[in-house]
């Protein structure tokens, strides 16, 4: 019994020293009274994905994302409960490739809303792998708080063999509730590691290791139960975006770049009322003759053009091989296409002058 109690003191307060929990041996009344005073206010808000996925067999790789809803996931990981005061809520049941702009302004607000009434101290949100990047970027840009908001998902669904969504559950409110962790703002954690939400992204399309910081690395570590950081960012929005009062966001369209590509693409999209463009470009963001008029003709009527790259890692620099001047263009720097596409629709909702969108773009 005293073994059981000094288990639970040591996983239900880990900020304590290890001394001060041998010592301790409270009734099991005493132990809820400590906890509920003492452990951190974690909501989880559950969106879907594979994290909430089932398949008929424990080994066949088929299943159907968001299956599984916020009350199983709940009960599916004890350990969570030692470590948090746990509510959970399901904001949507969804593969996160049917992730949406009204599903982000939805959890945005929803997270604004429980920080400004200190309805917890940290958030995770469950969600699927394949846009998990593009919702991490979005929140870090939309909540006002610095507290906490940490992302989660799975690459395995929750019936199968060697599920890694518990873990990384277990994982992402270890991390939301850490005290070396109260100023850290939205974060992706998966596979024991920590990553800004600004440089995250999914790599593999089936291993658990997929989610890399291709250009700086992970944030922190996590082993037996503790996480340690390593590094923060110098990119913090000086100002975050307020999506209080909207319930859309300017349309800003992808062009990929390839070898002998047309224009029409670009034709398409601009028709169809785009304000914005981000061209996933070759290389340092290069395209070729017919592309790059389309998109100087685009960029001169108004619309913003943004120069990512296709490569996957590195930055698209400015005035270099492509005179972004002369042709009005702002380029990405590090962001990925995905991301700067997110970037580019927030910044759209505060202006349309390409050098200030520029300056967005070096600093956020
Ligand atoms: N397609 C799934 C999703 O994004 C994949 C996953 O969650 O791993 O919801």
């Amino acid at each position: 019994m005293k073994r059981m109690f000094v288990l639970t003191l040591a996983l239900g307060l880990s900020f304590q020293s290890q001394a001060q929990i041998a010592t301790a041996t409270p009734t099991k009344a005493e132990m809820t009274k400590i906890q509920t005073k003492t452990q951190p206010r974690v909501i989880i808000l559950a969106t879907g994905g594979t994290i909430a996925g089932a398949g008929e067999s424990a080994t066949k790789a088929a299943y159907k994302a968001g299956q599984v809803p916020i009350d199983a996931l709940l009960n599916a990981v004890p350990e969570m409960h030692q470590l948090a005061k746990i509510e959970g809520e399901q904001v949507a049941n969804i593969g996160s490739q049917d992730m949406n702009i009204e599903t982000w302004l939805k959890l945005s607000k929803r997270i604004n809303q429980i920080f400004d009434n200190n309805e917890a101290d940290a958030v995770v949100v469950t969600h699927g792998t394949d846009t998990l990047e593009e919702t991490a970027y979005f929140l870090s840009l939309t909540i006002r708080s610095n507290k906490p908001v940490v992302l989660v998902g799975a690459m395995r669904p929750s019936t199968a063999m060697s599920q890694d969504g518990n873990r990384n559950l277990l994982d992402a409110v270890m991390v939301a509730s850490a005290p070396q962790s109260k100023n850290i703002g939205t974060v992706v954690v998966m596979n024991e590691l920590v990553f800004a939400a600004r440089d995250v992204t999914k790599t593999n399309t089936t291993s658990t290791a997929t989610f890399q910081s291709r250009n700086f690395g992970p944030l922190g570590l996590i082993y037996d139960g503790k996480v340690n950081y390593y590094y923060q960012s110098t990119h913090q929005p000086t100002k975050k975006f307020n999506v209080d009062k909207l319930d859309k966001l300017p349309q800003v369209d992808i062009v990929y770049g390839y070898a002998d590509a047309s224009p029409k693409a670009i034709e398409c999209m601009i028709a169809d009322g785009a304000k914005g463009l981000v061209y996933a470009g070759l290389g340092n963001g290069n395209f070729n003759a017919p592309v790059g008029a389309a998109l100087e003709k685009a960029a001169k009527s108004g619309i913003a053009v943004v120069r990512s790259a296709r490569a996957g890692s590195g930055r698209v620099t400015l005035n270099n091989e492509v005179n972004d001047a002369a042709m009005g263009f702002a380029v990405a720097d590090d962001l990925n296409p995905q991301k700067a596409r997110v970037l580019l629709m927030l910044s759209l909702t505060g202006t349309n002058d390409i050098k200030v969108i520029q300056d967005i773009f070096f600093k956020y």
